[in-house]
């Protein structure tokens, strides 16, 4: 396959360990020949206070401009303050398909050979930010209220994507992750289009499961190998991916891609780390395999197992890796190293 000239492409450092993990990254992809050009633009904190407001017009107008985006994480802060701009981008991209893949990179930790995705709708359910408090007497915060809303099309959209994914990749299960027993309508909605678009259209292609979220948390801890692609509403694949992300040991290692019909954006799963920002320790293997997972995504397999390799041998042949996979490498120790191993792949 022929690598394309120039591929037009966003790029948002953003908070906390970003810069610090991008520019790793981008290290890796030079040293590949990636043909990204990157357009750089701000969000986040950053965007606060470089262009008055945490998701700038232009930042928009750049993604709008090339339907592709590497980003690193962006810091929201908790109770009040801006909303997400996380959560602003997927909407104003349609971002409806979180695809979270886990495998196992270092072998012979407390759970070995994983190979999970979870499949999470990125769009409604819980997130939609419909909030608001009541007050009673003198407390302006005595009740708080949030409404869920999954629509079937909704659900069906990303349902689609989570089966078509799983036959495209060979995937042999899919498990629907669900609390229909209790919130009936807001994830029951879910259940029920998942089983009946399996019926109509996927059945004997893979084996479909059903599974309660909180069932499936233990489940995973106790056999996470029961499982393949893990298919989910927003709240819950938010929390299951971190979960999942856990059994590959921790945040450092998993990637993610935010999926719609007008956009790409890719990214990994884990935040700013403000605990580490600025101290040159960051893991940036997330980041740099959710690179692979734009460079598969915009056809360039051959560039992105080449960076998987490297991974692999720098990780596992080499034995470098950071402090929080228990070495003592600095992130450009590791990116050194990568970068060596993919120049004499
Ligand atoms: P976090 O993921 O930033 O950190 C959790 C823990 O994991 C910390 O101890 C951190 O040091 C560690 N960690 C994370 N990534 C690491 C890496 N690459 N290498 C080594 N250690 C790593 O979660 P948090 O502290 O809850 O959130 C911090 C901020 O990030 C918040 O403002 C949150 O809203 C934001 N956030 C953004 C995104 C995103 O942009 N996609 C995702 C999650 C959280």
């Amino acid at each position: 396959m022929t690598t394309p000239q120039s591929i037009p492409a966003t790029l948002i450092p953003g908070d906390g360990i970003g810069p610090e993990i991008i520019d790793a990254t981008l290290a890796v992809l030079d040293a590949l020949g990636a043909p990204f050009q990157w357009d750089r633009q701000v969000a986040g904190l950053e965007g606060v206070k470089t262009a008055g407001d945490p998701l700038p017009p232009q930042t928009v107008a750049s993604i709008r401009r090339t339907r592709l985006a590497l980003k690193g994480p962006l810091e929201t802060p908790s109770a009040g303050g801006y909303r997400s701009s996380n959560v602003r981008l997927r909407e104003e991209f349609k971002l409806y398909a979180n695809l979270r893949p886990a495998r196992t990179l270092i072998p012979g930790g407390r759970f070995d050979n994983i190979d999970l995705v979870v499949v999470r709708e990125n769009l409604e359910g819980l997130y939609i930010g419909h909030e608001h408090y009541i007050q009673i007497d003198d407390d302006p915060h005595a009740v708080a209220m949030a409404t869920g809303v999954n629509t079937r099309q909704g659900s069906r959209r990303l349902l689609e994507f989570a089966f078509a994914h799983a036959v495209a990749t060979g995937r042999k299960k899919v498990t629907i992750v669900h609390k229909a027993n209790i919130m009936k309508a807001l994830t029951g909605i879910f259940l029920e289009t998942g089983l009946e678009l399996y019926e109509r259209k996927y059945k004997g292609k893979f084996a479909l499961d059903t599974v309660i979220i909180d069932a499936c948390a233990m489940k995973l801890v106790l056999n996470p190998w029961q499982f393949d692609v893990l298919v989910t509403t927003n709240l819950f694949g938010d929390i299951l991916s971190d979960l999942v992300a856990g059994l590959v040991g921790g945040l450092g290692m998993t990637p993610g891609a935010n999926i719609g019909a007008d956009a790409a954006i890719f990214e990994a799963v884990h935040g700013s780390a403000p605990d580490i920002a600025g101290k040159g320790i960051a893991n940036p293997t997330a980041l740099m395999l959710a690179s692979a997972m734009m460079l598969d995504h915009c056809g360039m397999k051959d560039l992105a197992d080449r960076l998987r390799r490297g991974l692999n041998d720098t990780l596992n042949v080499d034995a470098i890796r950071t402090g929080d996979l228990g070495g003592r490498a600095t992130s450009t120790e590791f990116t050194k190293a990568l970068i060596a191993r993919i120049a004499n792949a």
